[in-house]
């Protein structure tokens, strides 16, 4: 399928993980994608492995907890380009931190990337998209954002307020020609879940709690952004799709 030539797709967070994958999908059916992540040595890889694949890629520096820089960056690529069609806004951290021992600053950077970032970027390329008569953004929560996990309070919180603010930005933007919507994964094996799972975990994990019997992949959440962006999903507007092998059932 080549569901996005001559559209250009931002993907925060593009330089490993699902957004990686998200980005390789959009290229791959025909958008130009940019890359946009706060490592650059990522951003150099994902690059020259997407434009050996033949892709059209190509990359910005940011991190998304800083205004400044979502303006600059935003504002190069809609000079470079002349338009962002589609938005994946992915970009996020995680830790485990029980709530009573949650550090104040920890608090703060959690809800400065998950939240307020994705507030600055999905803000600033709204601007954009209204100017040019429309596009597609798809904001990344999480089943932590529909119920709560031990040890998670201050991601459970970020990704909560990311359905609403999905949810009101598709009331605001859709009179724009701007669809609005989220993705809720589960669990999905990337370097973020890895870096907090044992092997045993995992397999009690798959076996207690998810029904499909398996974790997810990066391209599980990958072909979701796609449907979402794409004009299959054309009358789908501030909605949240859980994708999780049915944990939330
Ligand atoms: P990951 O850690 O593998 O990748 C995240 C990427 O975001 C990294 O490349 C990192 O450098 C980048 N990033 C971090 N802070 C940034 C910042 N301030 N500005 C720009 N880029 C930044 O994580 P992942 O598992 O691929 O997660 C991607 C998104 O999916 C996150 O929002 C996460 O909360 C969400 N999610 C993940 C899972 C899961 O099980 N992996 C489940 C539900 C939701």
């Amino acid at each position: 399928m080549q569901r996005f030539v001559n559209r250009a797709a931002l993907v925060t967070g593009a330089g490993q993980g699902i957004g990686y994958a998200i980005a390789e999908r959009f290229a791959a059916e025909g958008a130009h994608v940019i890359l946009a992540d706060i490592q650059e040595s990522l951003l150099l890889k994902a690059e020259e492995t997407l434009q050996a694949s033949g892709y059209s890629v190509s990359h910005q520096v940011l991190d998304v907890s800083r205004p400044e820089q979502v303006d600059d960056v935003v504002g190069r690529i809609v000079a470079e380009r002349g338009a962002i069609d589609i938005l994946a806004n992915n970009a996020g951290i995680a830790w485990e931190e029980p709530f009573v021992d949650i550090k104040d600053d920890n608090w703060r950077r959690m809800i400065d990337v998950n939240l307020n970032g994705m507030f600055y970027v999905a803000q600033r390329v709204s601007r954009h998209m209204k100017e040019q008569g429309g596009g597609s953004i798809i904001n990344m929560s999480s089943t932590n954002g529909l119920a709560g996990e031990a040890k998670y309070a201050h991601y459970n919180a970020s990704k909560g307020a990311i359905v609403l603010l999905t949810k009101t930005m598709a009331i605001e933007l859709g009179a724009a020609g701007i669809r609005v919507n989220a993705v809720c994964p589960g669990y999905i094996q990337t370097p973020m879940s890895e870096a907090i799972d044992d092997p045993e975990f995992v397999s009690h994990y798959i076996e207690h709690y998810i029904p499909l019997r398996r974790v997810g992949k990066p391209q599980d959440i990958s072909g979701v952004f796609a449907f979402l962006a794409s004009d299959d999903a054309a009358f789908i507007h501030g909605e949240c799709i859980v994708v999780d092998g049915g944990q939330l059932a």
